[in-house]
């Protein structure tokens, strides 16, 4: 007899060669926390622990093409949005989620996460700088939740600076006008030994600030992709989006303690914890 299905989770986003971030990670962690993990490929990376040396983009209309076979039979439960490229990209893939969960915007979306994923740690371009425009106007207002780091939230803010926890509130309020139902601006790189990620509730104007220690490892290759793919796992299986948060930083911090050197750089996290 056939077991019950798991919730589904579907990444759209970039493959790392080496298995530590994009679409491996997320993989790893929606199968990890119990979810089905699902996969649009939008871009291929050549990649080790040392760095990105190559990008090749999926075009456009295959992106949407993959998005559709899977949302045509077997659905999904939560989206999490990763690594896009290019703009063509991005518009590809706001036009198929409104397409196949008509009218844009309404209830009928399941839960979207995006990670605004720009520029990798080893400083490689993974977004070209002229599709921030299409990101906002396109994506941003599909979205459940939106988790830029401090460089990503200063994009897609305007803002200057972020240098404090009241900075990175004022940060998450004028990217949620933007049109996302929350956004979590993540703190990883503001204070040596306490990390702090702040979320935005644009229904009820409520700030959550999400306090955790730093933990000190050069093996940190891939945390976004994986904290933000643990949100979305956590949403399919019905939490709320603050305790998805809570539990996705747990789980990170787990994998972050128990992360190992592999290859020569950053090593990636350990998804088995
Ligand atoms: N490669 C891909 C495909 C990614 O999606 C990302 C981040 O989202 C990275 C690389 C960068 O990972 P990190 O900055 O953690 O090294």
């Amino acid at each position: 007899m056939a077991s019950p299905p798991p919730p589904k989770t579907l990444t759209i986003a970039g493959s790392d060669s080496g298995g530590g971030a994009g679409i491996q990670a997320d993989l790893k962690t929606f199968t990890a926390l119990g979810t089905y993990g699902l996969s649009v490929i939008t871009a291929l990376t050549s990649q080790n622990t040392l760095g990105v040396d190559g990008v090749v983009a999926v075009n456009p209309p295959f992106v949407s093409k993959q998005l559709r076979a899977v949302i045509d039979d077997i659905g999904v439960d939560t989206i999490k949005i990763g690594m896009l490229h290019n703009h063509h990209i991005i518009e590809a893939v706001a036009e198929t989620l409104t397409a196949l969960f008509p009218p844009a915007g309404s209830s009928k979306l399941p839960p979207i996460v995006l990670d605004p994923v720009m520029i990798s740690t080893s400083e490689h371009v993974l977004l070209d700088p002229s599709s921030l425009p299409a990101l906002k106007t396109h994506l941003l207002p599909l979205c459940t939740l939106v988790t830029p780091n401090i460089a990503e939230a200063k994009k897609l803010s305007s803002l200057e600076r972020i240098d404090s926890v009241e900075d990175m509130k004022a940060a998450a309020k004028k990217i949620s006008e933007l049109g996302s139902h929350a956004v979590l601006v993540k703190g990883g790189h503001l204070d040596e030994r306490q990390v702090y990620d702040v979320l935005y509730e644009t229904a009820n104007g409520e700030y959550t600030v999400f306090e955790h220690p730093r933990i000190h490892t050069k093996n940190t290759h891939g945390t976004g992709c994986t904290q933000s793919s643990a949100i979305a796992a956590f949403l399919s299986k019905g939490n709320s989006l603050r305790e998805a948060i809570q539990l996705a930083t747990d789980y990170v911090q787990a994998a972050l303690l128990a992360s190992f050197d592999i290859g020569h750089g950053s090593g990636p996290l350990n998804h088995l914890v």
